[in-house]
């Protein structure tokens, strides 16, 4: 230890010295200015970590995976956020992510954008059919028919006739809350809890056919995209993911409709994707699981989340652990979102983050993290906890048996 008088002393020593060019101490105080007024822009800023901690490569799950939460296919048109077409755009083969599924231990995939009418029956002919148990579709509202008469039964009936098609249950994009408006694409924003899909979230429950739902998204898109916004990187990349300004609601005023959503159809399970859409807050999603019986979550896209918090996340993952199912959100060829791209990597990264201690790791296989510039830690779950969040849970949703 020093005292004050000798660090005083230090200081007048230090100030002599730089004052004499020439001298080894003034050459490397140069050096120091130097480097400290060169600023890196964040672009440039790409730190290894220096960190030495045990490292585990998890290959394969333990136990058999249901991937909830996957987009093989999507529609073909979509103007400002809403799908305006049945016929889909197939992003990956059967046989190549057959192959991935098999070297992973992922027994099947829930493919949600599966469209309506003859796209959805195409998909499931295509995938469902041909390779029974590896893949289920689920059924989206046809938006194009939402200007049309009697549109709150008819899209009932659609919700019948996926059914009898084959679908497993409905999923609902950003769509209602965010995009559709009273003339589709234009006008008053429509409200989740808008009375005219009543009869549509009915139907589900008459039917058992779950509804994977998405409202909101990361709290940090609805504040501005600035210095002091935890994804400012990811908000840069893509910013129309910005749900900040003009007419847009608050995420919480879209949870608060979502929620009366769940009041009104307790006959109907809502499986709602993205950790509840509020990992950050983990005690707003267990509030909400505890009121709603009717709600279970996804973890697709949220391990970012829960593995920055993972003693918060193991005590969630622990008491919820009947209404968790496994999801990655995976898209094959899906390059621009690292955190989601269909591949082994993203799956090793899931199973680690699931079954190991591992302390420190990328949540993302990505030279700079796409969703935030954190690290995460694993949750190490017990052998029940992960057989019922990789499969027994979704397979109880889904209706089938593995
Ligand atoms: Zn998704």
């Amino acid at each position: 230890m020093i005292n004050r008088r000798q660090w005083l002393c230090g200081m007048g020593i230090m100030a002599s010295a730089a004052a004499q060019p020439g001298s080894a101490f003034a050459a490397s105080k140069t050096e120091t200015q130097k480097t400290a007024s060169h600023s890196l822009s964040l672009a440039e800023f790409s730190p290894k970590s220096m960190l030495q901690v045990p490292e585990t490569h998890v290959a394969r799950a333990k136990f058999p995976v249901i991937d909830f939460h996957t987009h093989i296919t999507r529609s073909a048109k979509s103007t400002r956020g809403v799908s305006l077409a049945s016929d889909r755009v197939y992003l990956g083969t059967p046989q190549e992510l057959l192959a991935v599924m098999d070297s992973k231990n992922v027994r099947a995939m829930v493919n949600l954008t599966g469209g309506y009418d003859k796209g959805l029956g195409d998909v499931i002919s295509k995938y469902d059919h041909a390779f029974q148990d590896r893949f289920y579709a689920f059924t989206e509202p046809c938006y194009e028919r939402f200007l049309e008469t009697g549109y709150p039964q008819l899209q009932a009936e659609a919700i019948e006739r996926a059914h009898r098609q084959g679908a497993r249950g409905l999923k609902i994009l950003k769509t209602l809350g965010l995009y559709l408006r009273e003339n589709i694409t234009s006008g008053k924003l429509v409200k989740i809890d808008d009375p005219r899909f009543d009869p549509m979230w009915d139907a589900c429950g008459q039917l058992n056919m779950p509804v994977a739902i998405h409202v909101s998204d990361p709290v940090a898109f609805f504040t501005p995209t600035d210095g002091f916004n935890e994804r400012y990187e990811e908000l840069t990349n893509h910013p129309d993911w910005s749900f900040y300004g003009g007419d847009l609601p608050s995420n919480a005023e879209l949870l608060e409709a979502r929620n009366r959503v769940f009041a009104r159809h307790p006959k109907t399970q809502f499986v709602v994707l993205h950790v509840g859409n509020f990992a950050e807050n983990l005690a707003n999603v267990a509030e909400n699981l505890d009121r709603f019986p009717n709600m279970s979550v996804d973890i697709a896209a949220r391990i970012g989340e829960l593995g920055r918090q993972p003693r918060t996340a193991r005590k969630f993952l622990e008491k919820y652990q009947d209404r968790i199912v496994f999801g990655t959100d995976a898209t094959p060829h899906g390059d621009e979102y690292p955190q989601q791209v269909f591949n082994d990597k993203l799956y090793e990264i899931y199973y680690r983050f699931l079954e190991t201690d591992d302390e420190y790791f990328d949540y993302a296989p990505a030279e700079v993290p796409p969703q935030g510039r954190w690290r995460i830690y694993g949750v190490n779950l017990p052998e029940t906890i992960l057989r019922k969040v990789y499969f027994e849970n979704a397979a109880r949703q889904l209706r089938v048996a593995i």
